[in-house]
């Protein structure tokens, strides 16, 4: 591989497909468009059509790129062989400079493998988490082992996750601590709310009554462990009638259909349709707790005072649970329901779980960021050297 340059006026094609990556490359894509230097564009691999398609108008972010690779129910291959299908000819027409890419996703492993085929630089936004565990998450600790041995400047939003790369023997002047987007996103968004935006949720409830907000979907959650979650919580739920809970039901059939089968049909618990983010945003800063398997969630709760009980045996954000602001609950009954029930009944342990600062970022990672790629951009002013195609 040789030394990349990029320059001004150059293109960075952005590659996602999920509704997280287009939340956390929204506000770095925004500030490019700003600062001028190098012109963004978007490719949506349409990996998760349903669920990032209507934030491309929230966000006012225009797909240059519109691919097709999402068929229900389909295996991971299949969803690979048709990523490796139909990108490389967004890279024909698009000739992109540089590649930026987002997390863990099949997307941003397909497009970080194209781009290095075709030698061109990569930039990776959240980098260097890891569980050290390949199969939690599945399959996404090995899609970002495998991109971060392709990308060239690494953007982590950690120190943790920075030694995380160091230990993977990533050169040190290629690896930039940022912060994460995500907490841009959702301390800009939060403000933006004003708080008048709940009478638009789709269900009727009584909002004086306190909430908990659920989210899973996790693939490694799938079967026994699913089975586990929904247990404890369908105890939990009986067992506190003074409280709601609000689950926005993921579209992948395999973990909604349990959950609706499991939770269904209990008074205090309202399965609605995945909302849209600002929404999202309300209920999370609203609810009494969060109860989760997602990692962005994990991430961007803390700058809204929201505890967050996290239904996995692993999480890749280990700094929030460090800081206070997350218990790791783990998928067994015992562990939810001791973790659930000291929320409510350990008043101190709530507060200080609601005091914890974030670790994951101050709201200036997409500003960080940008800097780094315009002060490669300047360096490269007066280039002797150029391996490009
Ligand atoms: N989210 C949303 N609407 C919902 C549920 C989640 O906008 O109904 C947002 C959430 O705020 C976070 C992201 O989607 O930014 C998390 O997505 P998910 O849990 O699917 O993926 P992960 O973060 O685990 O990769």
């Amino acid at each position: 591989m040789g030394k990349y340059h990029i320059y001004n006026g150059d293109k960075a094609l952005f590659c996602c497909g999920s509704r997280p990556e287009l939340i956390k490359i929204s506000p770095v894509y925004h500030q490019l468009r700003i600062a001028g230097k190098i012109t963004p564009l978007l490719c949506n691999t349409g990996q998760q059509k349903d669920l990032l398609t209507p934030h491309l108008d929230i966000f006012d972010i225009k797909a240059d790129f519109q691919l097709d690779v999402m068929v229900r129910e389909q295996s991971l291959d299949q969803l690979m062989t048709r990523l490796f299908t139909q990108l490389p000819r967004t890279f024909d027409q698009c000739q992109p400079d540089i590649v930026i890419i987002q997390g863990d996703t099949a997307s941003a492993l397909a497009a970080a493998t194209i781009a290095h085929t075709k030698n061109l630089p990569i930039a990776h936004i959240e980098a260097g988490l890891r569980t050290h565990d390949k199969a939690s998450p599945f399959p996404e600790e090995i899609y970002r082992k495998n991109i971060s041995t392709l990308a060239q400047w690494h953007f982590c939003p950690t120190e943790k996750a920075r030694q995380n790369l160091l230990r993977e023997n990533i050169a040190q002047e290629n690896i930039f601590v940022t912060g994460n987007t995500s907490v841009d996103m959702v301390i800009k968004t939060h403000k933006e709310l004003n708080g008048n935006i709940c009478h638009m949720l789709p269900f009727r409830r009584n909002r004086a009554r306190p909430f908990f907000l659920i989210t899973l979907h996790r693939r490694e959650s799938q079967g026994a462990p699913l089975m586990q979650i929904t247990t404890s919580l369908l105890t939990f739920i009986r067992s506190r009638p003074e409280f709601d809970f609000i689950l926005p039901l993921h579209p992948n059939p395999a973990t909604s259909h349990m959950i609706k089968s499991r939770l269904g049909g209990q008074k205090n618990i309202f399965l609605i349709a995945p909302l849209p983010y600002p929404q999202f945003v309300r209920l999370m800063a609203d609810a009494f707790a969060i109860i989760t398997d997602s990692g962005g969630i994990q991430e961007e709760a803390p700058s809204l005072n929201t505890p967050v009980i996290v239904v996995r045996n692993k999480t890749e954000r280990a700094e929030g649970v460090e800081s206070g602001c997350l218990r790791l609950a783990g998928t067994g009954n015992d562990t939810i329901l001791y973790e659930l029930n000291l929320l409510i009944d350990d008043k101190a342990h709530y507060k200080r779980m609601q005091q914890a600062p974030n670790p994951f970022g101050d709201g200036q990672a997409a500003d960080r960021i940008c800097a780094h790629l315009t002060d490669i951009v300047e360096k490269n002013h007066a280039p002797t050297y150029s391996p490009k195609r």
